[in-house]
């Protein structure tokens, strides 16, 4: 019997085990909530992540342990690993986790970033604004997502502000980067070095939460995705990763700029379910599990929505031609990412069309 244990029990792993079940892999969960989403396809042991009875309970007898939130805490991961193997290995946590060490492993690796510095008191950030100008961003290095623990920057009078803002806390600051779009790639590598990406995605995030992913992202050139996956196999290699990796990408000018990764399948790669010949939910597993990977070709143009906030009526969606509702199974709260939306046709302005029509509902103005 294969089993994965997940470390996490959100909707990845919600969406993981629906990937999982055809292929007669059972899961296990570990969530600090009772009835979390992931609780519909395996079993959940509920407590912390990082709680080591809980982490002991949840990885007994398991084929292999992987984790469905960059959250989660490394020592936790290699606690887990001294039981039974972690995939992605836990290192993938250590640099996630953290922007600064993150930014420098992606210098380390050839990848341009923004310009930024590290920031661990006002003076650094008042010297680190007079080297990069503005307009900048002060992040924390650990702790932020979706836009959180950051703070824009326009000029002087507003240092000490954001310091106080952001809680004084470890952070850097970037320079601003006028982009043209934001994109993203997914790459999956397996046991064997073998490794695979996805069609760019063109994501756009409100307030800091992604709403709307494209795929291929438009006007998607060979030199690009090129360009796209020369980088992503540097961080890949270098981390000797197995599973899915997911890079953030700024685009400016033709050239791509990383921004942040996220060791885990991601928001942007839900389109992958209905519009790539493989999922990024089945080939993490693949990977995990040192299965073949399978074929990342996209089967047309993808554009997936993010529920946000309010479930829309199901049938109203579903009245839409082609339209693939994905519902998390969770409560609704202002700015909660409840479900998405897919639609994928071989005829991008038929997709639009409809795109059109889904947005009605799930932003009504
Ligand atoms: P992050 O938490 O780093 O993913 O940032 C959330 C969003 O803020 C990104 O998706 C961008 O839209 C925006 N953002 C972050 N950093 C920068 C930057 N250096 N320049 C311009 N926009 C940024």
């Amino acid at each position: 019997m294969t089993t994965i244990a997940v470390l996490g029990g959100g909707q990845l792993g919600r969406m993981l085990g629906g990937a999982g079940i055809p292929l007669g892999v059972r899961f296990r969960f570990l969530d600090p909530v009772a009835g979390a989403p992931a609780s519909a396809v395996g079993p959940l042991v509920v407590g912390a992540l990082d709680d080591e009875r809980a982490i002991a309970e949840v990885v007994d007898g398991a084929t292999v342990v992987t984790y469905e939130w960059e959250g989660v805490p490394a020592p936790a991961a290699r606690f887990a690993d001294e039981r039974v193997r972690v995939l992605p290995a836990p290192n993938a946590l250590d640099v996630s986790q953290d922007r600064l060490r993150e930014k420098e492993l992606f210098g380390a690796v050839g990848v341009a970033t923004a310009p930024f510095r590290p920031v661990d008191s006002a003076a650094d950030l008042r010297r680190a604004a007079a080297e990069l100008g503005y307009p900048s961003i002060l992040k924390t290095r650990r702790g932020g997502y979706d836009g959180k623990g950051q703070v824009r920057l326009d000029d002087d009078s507003q240092l000490d502000a954001a310091w106080a803002v952001i809680g004084a806390r470890p952070s850097i600051l970037e320079a601003v980067v006028a982009f043209d779009r934001e994109l993203s790639v997914l790459s999956v590598r397996g046991h064997d070095g073998d490794t695979r990406h996805w069609p760019l995605v063109e994501n756009h995030h409100v307030d800091g939460i992604l709403r709307t992913s494209r795929a291929p992202a438009p006007d998607l050139t060979a030199a690009l995705q090129d360009a796209a996956e020369d980088l992503a196999r540097r961080v890949l290699d270098h981390l000797d990763y197995v599973g899915v990796l997911a890079i953030e990408l700024f685009c400016v000018g033709g050239a791509l700029l990383a921004n942040e990764m996220a060791p885990r399948v991601h928001n942007s790669g839900h389109w992958t379910i209905e519009g790539a010949v493989t999922s990024q939910f089945e080939n993490h597993l693949r990977a995990v599990l040192g299965w073949p990977l399978g074929s990342t070709a996209a089967r047309g143009h993808s554009v997936m929505l993010n529920v946000i906030g309010v479930m829309p009526d199901r049938a109203v969606v579903l009245a839409i031609d082609g339209a693939h509702l994905h519902d998390y199974g969770k409560t609704a709260r202002p700015g909660r990412k409840l479900g998405h939306v897919t639609i994928v046709d071989i005829d991008p302005a038929s997709v639009e069309a409809r795109v059109t029509a889904a947005r009605a509902l799930l932003e009504p103005i």
